[in-house]
């Protein structure tokens, strides 16, 4: 039996959820439906930001918020300034759901539950009398006429207007190559750095600012480093996994990272600096006091690893001993050896080619009547809530043309 909606949404994500909302809210004689293939919807939501859901971020100037996205950052300028940051604190705001803001930028809603959204989008599903249908796998699509006709499982429905929304699943994204859409390869993105490194084997869960590169794959960043108990991780590295996804990929993350402890020190400056301190602190022993506001453990660590020993005084130094200790503070090499998974946040850079796409409705340039929204296209950002406003972005702007 073929069952006829007038909008279908396929993918129970972020992105579907808030696609067939606006969709309705938009013109509520349509019939809307969300097709989800597992036996529960918005499964990301609930696992986003620890728990607690990173729903967008506080930068509410397009031109900046667009340097996130390592992919789409072209292509969502224009979307931008039609909804974004501020636009989706204003539409959950209208729906009972506050947010707040942390030091570093990044909402949450003020309960510190991702099910606050959920609870949010169920509610409006109802009240709209969206329909949701769990455990209905899409597994072909195809245009008769003016409609889609779609194939789930046994059942078959038909629609005007189809949302794939689906995420990063290489199936759908088959069908669409299938349909001639140029899919980009999938690779994962947001990962952390695996580090087997006797300067760093006791120090899990120090953090601070730093510097960081990656000569091999000309890539750099700064900001907070944390040291865990496998390698790296936090914000700095979070930003390199994201930019060079692809790059770090093709070397198999087998790569060599440079790290300065003292950001907007060189290798250069420090000496001077450690120079004086050679000066002014001759009597006194280099690895009892960290300089330049170290964590103890780091600064003793990098010491001994400059072949200084735990008694030598500042005057003891001599001319390699300061070297190596300027380069193990501004320019200290570390060999990466495969990644772990950011538990908080993770995407997969690749896609639908953006090309393809028309990005003032999110329809594909290739077939009419046909849209996407969300991480199914390859667009991806750095960590912080950036890849769900890419999903809010896409779903409103999307909403507005089926409509
Ligand atoms: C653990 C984790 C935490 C995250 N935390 C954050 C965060 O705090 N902030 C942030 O901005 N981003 C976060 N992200 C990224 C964010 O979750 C994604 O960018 C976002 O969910 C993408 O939304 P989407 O709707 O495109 O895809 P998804 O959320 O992946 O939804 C796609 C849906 O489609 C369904 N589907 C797939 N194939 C089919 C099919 N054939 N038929 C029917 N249904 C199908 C899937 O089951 C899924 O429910 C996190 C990601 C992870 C993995």
């Amino acid at each position: 039996m073929l069952e006829y909606f007038d909008r279908i949404i396929v993918g129970g994500g972020a992105a579907g959820f808030f696609t067939a909302i606006n969709i309705a809210e938009n013109n509520r004689s349509l019939k809307v439906l969300i097709l989800e293939r597992g036996k529960e919807v918005l499964n990301k939501v609930r696992l986003s930001g620890g728990g607690r859901c990173n729903v967008t971020h506080a930068e509410f100037i397009p031109a900046e918020l667009v340097r996130k996205y390592p992919r789409g950052s072209k292509e969502l300028r224009g979307p931008f300034h039609k909804f974004m940051t501020g636009d989706t604190i204003g539409w959950f705001e209208d729906r009972g759901v506050s947010l707040k803001t942390e030091n570093d930028g990044r909402m949450f809603p003020v309960t510190d539950s991702s099910e606050t959204i959920i609870d949010c989008f169920r509610k409006e599903c109802d009240n709209l009398k969206i329909e949701v249908r769990t455990g209905e796998s899409l597994k072909s699509f195809s245009s008769e006429g003016d409609y889609w006709k779609i194939e789930v499982g046994s059942k078959e429905y038909s629609c005007e207007k189809l949302m794939l929304a689906t995420g990063s699943n290489s199936k759908i994204w088959n069908l669409l190559k299938n349909s001639g859409h140029s899919i980009v390869d999938a690779v994962p993105s947001l990962f952390t750095f695996n580090i087997e490194d006797d300067r760093i084997k006791d120090l899990p869960g120090i953090a601070l600012d730093a510097e960081v590169e990656i000569p091999g794959a000309k890539l750099s960043s700064d900001g907070p480093l944390l040291i865990t108990h496998w390698g790296f991780s936090g914000p700095a590295i979070l930003k390199l996994s994201a930019w060079g996804a692809r790059a770090l990929n093709e070397l198999q993350y087998k790569f060599s990272i440079k790290v300065n402890w003292i950001p907007g020190e060189n290798e250069l400056s420090i000496i001077e600096t450690l120079k004086d301190l050679k000066q002014e602190h001759s009597k006194q022993q280099v690895y009892k006091r960290a300089q330049f506001d170290l964590p103890k453990r780091l600064w003793h660590s990098l010491v001994l690893a400059s072949g200084i020993s735990q008694d030598s005084k500042w005057a003891d130094l001599n001319k390699q001993q300061l070297s190596n200790l300027g380069a193990q503070l501004t320019a200290a090499e570390f060999n990466v050896n495969g990644k772990s998974t950011f538990k908080e946040e993770f995407v997969t850079a690749g896609g639908i080619d953006l090309k393809e796409v028309d990005f003032q409705t999110f329809e594909s340039k290739l077939h009419p009547n046909l849209y996407f929204a969300g991480e199914i296209l390859n667009i991806d950002a750095i960590t912080g809530g950036f890849n769900f406003q890419n999903a809010w972005t896409g779903g409103f702007l999307a909403a507005k043309a089926m409509s």
